[in-house]
């Protein structure tokens, strides 16, 4: 007999593939609609009184909706067949159906990835409003790991609702963290970075990170407390000094050698969510 937890987690594992597939167009097209309305703010902040007929023509929509998903390659519209999380990816061999242009393996990853954190969630917490808090706080990482990683933007229309839902699963006792401890979860959180953001400034007149890493870090402090802070930041450190390492040996830094930090934050907090903070503290010796 299959026992409970496998099944809940199996079940929330499905739902995780399907958010998964939501994510992608999430990660591929939240940036773009940032663009879009900034695009429109300088517009209209710098159209003149006579001009106003022409700039107020309305564009056409684009957003998480419309419209549909098409193959960047040839244009040819994607169909729910075609959209199938990973099983269509292996089906079409990787290959648009139309044109036989690859599909970036990012796709079915962030799949897999959503469903494996979803299904951890429904194996720990069964099918509960925790792990339902639980999966969402990993499905916002995982977008903002992507997004960041991508365009060095974390959009404050995920960051700030992970630090609200923080708050609010705290006090509704889902995340077993008591509320004052998630509220200077979250103040520490961002004034830590910001203090650390402004002594290199003023050292290096260099700016290492952005207020999207404040806000993020602030999230993370809201979902497990102000004692959660250190060891997440730790994590952060060494996982982006690997891959920073493995990226410069390889020859593949980009212009400037920037790297973002979000993504490590966000790994920083994931690897909280299924070791737990103090674990993290143990295995360095603290
Ligand atoms: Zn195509």
């Amino acid at each position: 007999m299959v026992s409970l937890g496998a099944a809940d987690a199996a079940l929330m594992g499905l739902l995780g593939l399907l958010i998964g597939s939501f994510l992608n167009v999430v990660i591929h097209r939240l940036p773009k609609m940032m663009e879009l309305q900034w695009e429109r703010e300088c517009a209209a902040m710098h159209a003149s009184p006579g001009a106003s007929e022409a700039a107020t023509e309305e564009p056409p929509d684009f957003n998480l909706m419309t419209p549909r998903s098409r193959c960047p390659h040839c244009g040819h519209a994607i169909g729910w067949v075609e959209n199938i999380p990973l099983v269509s990816y292996a089906v079409l061999r990787g290959r648009c159906r139309a044109c036989s242009a690859p599909i970036s393996l990012r796709y079915p990853a962030v799949e897999l990835v959503t469903g494996l954190l979803f299904a951890w969630c429904g194996w720990q917490w069964g099918l509960t409003w925790e792990a339902l808090a639980w999966a969402g706080f990993s499905a916002a990482l995982v977008a903002l790991t992507c997004i960041d990683w991508d365009t060095t933007l974390l959009p404050d229309d995920i960051t700030l609702p992970l630090l609200w839902a923080g708050l609010c699963s705290s006090a509704l006792n889902w995340t077993g963290v008591a509320l004052g401890d998630a509220v200077w979860g979250a103040v520490g959180g961002y004034l830590s970075l910001w203090l650390v953001y402004w002594a290199f400034k003023l050292a290096t007149g260099k700016e290492g990170m952005g207020y999207g890493d404040f806000k993020l870090f602030a999230g993370l402090g809201a979902w497990f407390g102000w004692q959660g802070l250190i060891p997440i930041i730790l994590m952060a450190s060494v996982i982006g000094a690997v891959i920073g390492i493995a990226i410069k040996l390889r020859g593949e830094l980009r212009e400037g050698g920037y790297l973002p930090f979000g993504p490590f934050l966000a790994l920083g907090g994931l690897t909280a969510m299924v070791f737990g903070p103090q674990a993290i503290l143990r295995t360095v010796g603290l």
